[in-house]
């Protein structure tokens, strides 16, 4: 682990955004790659309730840890005003994210904003802890589904990961909850640390297996620069799959969509399926078709960035919705991001932003 980080308020590294060309036709716009914007994830806030230790473990976002201030984060009418411009580029889906994005204040009312931007798929993730207070006012608010976290159903494990000693009980009542409001079919994500959380791959699976909840099993990956990430910590996803498939047998089925990046899994019985996210062992940067907008406005073109460009700035400039959309245009037309097909052990050392403040 390092021993300081830099508070995000202090290290706002940002490029100058490139030259704006033509706007073109709506969702035509492609980076050097040949990919298209399909799918936003907007951070709401920094701050969240959980320490995870692959995330934000305490020794760095402790007492002393400075997050944004008010003033710093995009205000609903900001965010909305970037989603329209993102919509028409042709993204498709906005997930809302952080931190733990239900403790921003009246999040609803952001909700509800977004979902008048037609043909969104509006969705969310979060960890769960006060989702079975908030489940009915966020699908009255427009939200279509849900990821809920859960890292394991042992106790015990998963109050060690969480590091706050909050308990399944209460994330598995959220879980109920977002389904009685309707916020199916609901994903629940597993972060798979080897030597941490792998005894309870099995049981995630058995528990949901007939419940109509896609668990997805996601490998640890070296997002930011405080979570101690090492390669023998990965366990691939190739060995989730073998032992799931051990006592729960698997086939591999087609993507829903060109650029998925869960590769997906049946039971044989018929009952269900699993995903796994193998950002490590089988990158999905030739695919990729996601950005992401910070809680603070700037915006990073892969989860693995150390510089993004400031929207924010271009917002309270008194740019219009045209110069926004020009710009978002000029940022993807030179992206040229495939970090976890060069991952090395020097590039997982670098100054990458926090998931916490990117958005997850
Ligand atoms: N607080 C919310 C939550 O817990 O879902 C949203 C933000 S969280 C950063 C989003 C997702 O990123 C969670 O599923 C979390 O487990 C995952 N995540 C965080 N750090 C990770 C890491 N180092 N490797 C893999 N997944 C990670």
């Amino acid at each position: 682990m390092t021993d300081r980080v830099i508070a995000i308020a202090e290290g706002r590294h940002t490029k100058p955004l490139p030259g704006v060309g033509a706007l073109g036709a709506p969702g035509t716009v492609t980076d050097t790659r040949g990919r298209q914007i399909r799918d936003l994830r907007i951070s709401v806030t920094d701050r969240c309730n959980f320490r995870c230790t692959y995330c934000m473990p305490k020794e760095v976002f402790g007492p002393d840890y400075e997050f944004l201030a008010r003033s710093q984060l995009l205000s609903f009418e900001e965010i909305t005003r970037l989603a329209h411009a993102f919509k028409r580029h042709g993204v498709e889906k906005v997930r809302l994210t952080g931190g733990e994005p239900l403790l921003r204040k009246d999040l609803e009312g952001l909700i509800a904003m977004l979902a008048e931007i037609p043909d969104l798929d509006l969705t969310l993730t979060t960890n769960g802890s006060i989702l079975a207070k908030k489940a009915v006012a966020l699908k009255a608010a427009g939200l279509k589904r849900i990821t809920v976290s859960l890292d394991s159903l042992d106790d015990g494990v998963f109050r060690a990961m969480n590091d706050v000693d909050f308990p399944v009980s209460k994330v598995l009542e959220g879980i109920d909850a977002a389904a009685d409001a309707g916020l199916g079919p609901i994903k629940i994500n597993m972060v798979v640390k080897r030597g941490v959380n792998e005894d309870s791959i099995v049981p995630m699976a058995r528990h949901f297996k007939d419940s109509g909840h896609i668990v997805r099993f996601i490998e640890f990956m070296d997002v930011g620069a405080t979570n101690g990430w090492r390669m023998d910590a990965v366990m691939p996803s190739a060995d989730v799959i073998r032992a799931i498939d051990a006592e729960l047998p698997l086939v591999q089925i087609d993507p829903n969509y060109r650029g998925e990046v869960a590769a997906r899994w049946r039971y044989r019985d018929g009952s269900g399926e699993i995903g796994v996210i193998s950002s490590v062992t089988q990158a999905f940067c030739r695919e990729c078709t996601r950005v992401r907008l910070s809680t603070d406005g700037l915006l990073y073109t892969c989860l693995f960035a150390t510089q993004g460009y400031d929207l924010r700035a271009l917002l309270r400039a008194g740019a219009s919705d045209t110069d926004l959309a020009a710009a978002i245009g000029a940022i993807w037309s030179v992206r040229a991001d495939r970090y976890s097909e060069i991952r090395t052990a020097d590039t997982a050392a670098l100054r990458k932003v926090e998931m916490s403040y990117i958005g997850g």
